[in-house]
């Protein structure tokens, strides 16, 4: 994916929003390797996944061992702190990243084939106010954005206590109805019929409505967490919603799992994730529970245009000084860097133009004063200040004190 400096611009704001939201909470940044033995995926995200079943990029590396590149985040982060002996410190462990991920899919709005992830991880807590602390982490951002279109849909799918009945329920449903269904949910039936529920095929979705829900089917402890997860939320005033369709793509959840949404178009949810106690230890690693999101950061760009909110670019330069004959493009150079020193964005010809050429190509960038140095100048010692947006003109010495000063009484 080609991310050019007319959006980087975007994305650098996001990230340092993620990152500030991130470290109020005590969220420390993770950093994984790009690809990873395929072995890693098909245990953490499942085998009968989308992701797995059709989605990896998977290619064999000279030793002959299968490699995928990173589908999702969770599987990678889970093998770290394994590997690195993580686990065994204080808990909870609070870990975030911002990475790249590689899914073959059907590229279309909102879905491409490279997209990057926000993506947070909360180890070792079992209670509720780790789900909280997750949501709360994804709500945060899209306030520190000032996104407000999106929704909280929540919804709880039990752990392996409760899974026994209710996938015994579903597959009774689905059975009756198994001629209805595609290929790989005919499959999904005897392997994993939870995974139906998630199957993007119209004619599943239309069988999937009526199907058996979750939610009728909680423990006394999931049915528990899940309601002081709901009151923890009404407290602090979030809204939510409770949407026992959500079952999300992923085979490693347990218990709470949630969405946000927001009107973007066909791809609505930008940001998803829930609780995974089993995926720790079912990776090879001691029983510690999780909890995280992974949120897709252009459809969170989608939903910051949709409000409005999207930043402005501050990319445009403070003051271009332009050379008016080749005596002075030295010292034209030599002044812009003497101002970056001084703290400002300055620029000055790189390619040895016409005085016309530079100005254009000033203008282009929007900045905001310019300084032309001819041999007039060079000898005064002084030069002309022009302000571009505003208009106005103000003597200068040709030292990077004074012109900031003018530049600074001038802005005020
Ligand atoms: P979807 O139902 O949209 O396919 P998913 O269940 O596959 O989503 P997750 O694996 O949970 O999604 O990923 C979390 C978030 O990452 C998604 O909500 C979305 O914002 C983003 N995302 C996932 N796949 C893509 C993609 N191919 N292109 C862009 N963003 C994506
Ligand atoms: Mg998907």
């Amino acid at each position: 994916m080609d991310i050019l400096p007319d959006k980087s611009y975007v994305w650098q704001y996001i990230e340092s929003c993620a990152r500030e939201v991130c470290a109020k909470s005590g969220y420390g940044e993770i950093r994984l390797p790009t690809f990873e033995v395929t072995e890693l995926f098909n245990r953490g995200v499942g085998g009968t996944t989308d992701i797995v079943q059709k989605e990896m990029y998977t290619f064999t590396d000279k030793d002959g061992r299968s490699m995928s590149l990173r589908p999702e985040g969770t599987a990678g982060v889970v093998r770290s702190i394994i590997e690195n002996g993580l686990c065994m410190q204080a808990m909870p462990l609070k870990l975030y990243y911002i990475s790249n991920f590689f899914r073959y899919e059907k590229p279309q709005a909102g879905r491409s084939r490279e997209f990057f992830q926000f993506g947070c991880e909360t180890f070792g807590s079992d209670s509720p106010l780790a789900d909280a602390e997750v949501i709360f982490l994804a709500a945060d951002l899209f306030r520190r954005l000032g996104v407000k279109s999106v929704e909280l849909k929540l919804n709880s799918i039990g752990c392996g206590e409760c899974r026994g009945d209710f996938r015994e329920a579903l597959k009774a449903y689905f059975s009756e109805r198994k001629e209805g269904l595609c290929d790989t949910c005919k499959g999904r039936l005897e392997t994993n019929p939870l995974r139906i529920l998630d199957c993007k095929c119209p004619e599943c979705k239309a069988i999937a409505a009526d199907a058996p829900k979750t939610v009728d089917y909680l423990c006394d402890k999931c049915r528990d967490s899940f309601d002081t997860l709901q009151r923890i939320l009404s407290a602090s005033g979030l809204e939510y919603e409770v949407d026992p369709f959500i079952v999300r793509g992923l085979d490693y959840y347990t218990g709470t799992v949630f969405e946000f949404v927001s009107n973007i178009g066909a791809q609505s949810t930008v940001c998803g994730g829930g609780r995974y106690n089993t995926l720790v230890e079912s990776l090879g690693g001691p029983a510690l529970s999780g909890v995280g999101f992974g949120m897709g950061i252009t459809r969170l760009i989608a939903a910051m245009e949709m409000d409005g909110v999207l930043p402005e670019d501050c990319s445009a330069p403070d003051i271009y000084i332009a050379s008016a004959c080749p005596e002075a493009r030295e010292r034209a150079y030599l002044l812009a860097r003497a101002l970056r020193g001084a703290g400002l964005k300055a620029e000055s010809d790189l390619c040895e133009r016409s005085l016309k050429a530079q100005m254009k190509y000033a203008d282009k960038k929007k900045a905001a004063y310019s300084i032309v140095l001819g041999t007039d100048e060079l000898e005064k010692g002084e030069a002309t200040l022009k302000d571009m947006l505003r208009g106005g003109a103000y003597t200068v010495a040709l030292d990077p004190a004074d012109i900031k000063a003018k530049m600074c009484n001038e802005a005020e």
